[in-house]
């Protein structure tokens, strides 16, 4: 066992062969789930003028109890170009441009409208109910940093900081392998010793919601030249191949092979983990290879653990947001030579963030994964990790 790799190792020299990939300009309705490579600065404050706050009149600041001749109306994207005179007011809708020299916005439910005057109903302070420029963001303001992955509040900021499209990295083109005789499509009947490949479609959809663009899905029979093909034309045309199975030692096991034969560098093979000892990974010319093993749960654990941090590496991100400490509800019998990737519920309560295991914990059992919000990483050792221990957690 002293020949596996502690999974932060192996974490490490995947991330120490992953650098960020170019970056192009990206429409900003585009840009859903991108990782931004520059830092995005406000190119004016925001909101850019001053603005009523509500609906009401423009009037002097004053006592209540005072009349006022209603002269105009500044609206939202029909603003007034002075402030109301000396005995007046102006109409004003929320958001609509204050002119200079405004003092104050008295709202509708303070004044009583009587044919063209009101009378206010309320004392009026200086400055009341106006929002000055810049109370969001303040013009030349840097509003979002480089590395943020952009979700709907970063793309409104950035949309408000004045731009239509920012700066990002590429996304990682990805192609998913999945090799074994065994394997049918979904919804194919089932023959005799015949499983529906599942690992394709998780495997490409971990992918997608790390950021990569997948560009495709093969099965592959377990055979040494359709293997090699297959791998040649992936390596040729991807950023990452991620294969599934066929990655270990038994006779119908190609894919290393495989990879020797097409020149691709082993970094590592055999990790310290459960699920997903059978793991291995190399390069070739900037090419990420990652080979992971067939059953569908330790499929998943070795993308979340070392594949996604490769992903968000190759986007720019920061490969390490993804994980928080918790501690255990229940007791979790450790695994003498291997750390356990225990896939848990997460709960919050006064004392801190708790991990509950989600139940049966078999690499082959895919229901471990329904509902888990996360891997708590049990570490090797003797006897059992006690209710209360605190673990760290790779988030889903
Ligand atoms: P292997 O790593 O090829 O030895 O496969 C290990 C186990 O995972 C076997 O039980 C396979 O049938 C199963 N398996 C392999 N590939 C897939 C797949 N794409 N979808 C679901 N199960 C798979
Ligand atoms: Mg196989």
């Amino acid at each position: 066992m002293s020949s596996l790799l502690p999974i932060d190792e192996a974490r490490a020299d995947v991330l120490a062969a992953t650098a960020p990939l170019e970056a192009h300009q990206v429409p900003v309705e585009d840009a859903l789930g991108r990782v931004l490579a520059e830092d995005v600065v406000a190119a004016h404050d925001v909101p850019p003028f001053a603005n009523s706050a509500m609906d009401g009149y423009l009037v002097a600041a004053g006592p209540a109890g005072r009349e006022l001749v209603v002269t105009g109306e500044s609206r939202a994207g029909a603003p007034a170009t002075a402030p109301p005179g000396e005995g007046e007011a102006l109409r004003v809708s929320t958001g609509a441009l204050v002119p200079e020299g405004a003092e104050a916005v008295i709202p509708v439910e303070q004044v009583t409208v009587t044919d063209g005057r009101i009378t206010t109903n309320a004392d009026v302070a200086p400055g009341q109910h106006i929002r000055a420029p810049g109370e969001d963001v303040r013009g030349g303001a840097t509003v979002l940093r480089r590395g943020t992955r952009l979700g709907a509040a970063e793309i409104g900021l950035a949309v408000i900081a004045g731009r239509a499209a920012v700066l990002c990295t590429r996304r990682p083109v990805v192609t998913v392998l999945a090799t074994g005789d065994e394997l049918v499509p979904p919804g194919a009947p089932l023959g005799p010793g015949q499983i529906h490949d599942s690992n394709a479609l998780t495997l490409a959809a971990l992918a997608t919601g790390a950021g990569a663009q997948v560009a495709g899905r093969v099965h592959i029979p377990d055979d040494e030249q359709a293997t090699r093909e297959w791998l040649g034309a992936a390596l040729a045309s991807s950023d990452v191949v991620i294969v599934s199975g066929g990655v270990s030692v038994g006779p119908h096991d190609h894919v290393k092979p495989a990879l020797e034969a097409l020149g691709v560098t082993e970094r590592f093979w055999r990790v310290a983990l459960r699920p997903g000892k059978p793991t291995w990974f190399g390069t070739k010319d900037g090419t990420l290879v990652f080979g992971l093993p067939g059953n569908p749960v330790s499929a998943m654990v070795t993308f979340l653990l070392f594949v996604r941090p490769a992903l968000a590496a190759l986007q720019g991100a920061d490969p390490a947001q993804t994980r928080i400490t918790a501690r255990l509800t229940e007791p979790v019998p450790r695994n003498p030579g291997r750390d356990e990737a225990v896939r848990v519920r997460l709960t919050d309560t006064p004392a801190g963030r708790e991990a509950t295991p989600t139940g049966p914990q078999g690499s082959h059992q895919l229901t471990s994964m329904l509902g888990a919000d996360g891997l708590a990483i049990v570490t090797a050792g003797d006897g059992e990790a006690a209710a209360g221990e605190p673990v760290t957690v790779e988030l889903l």
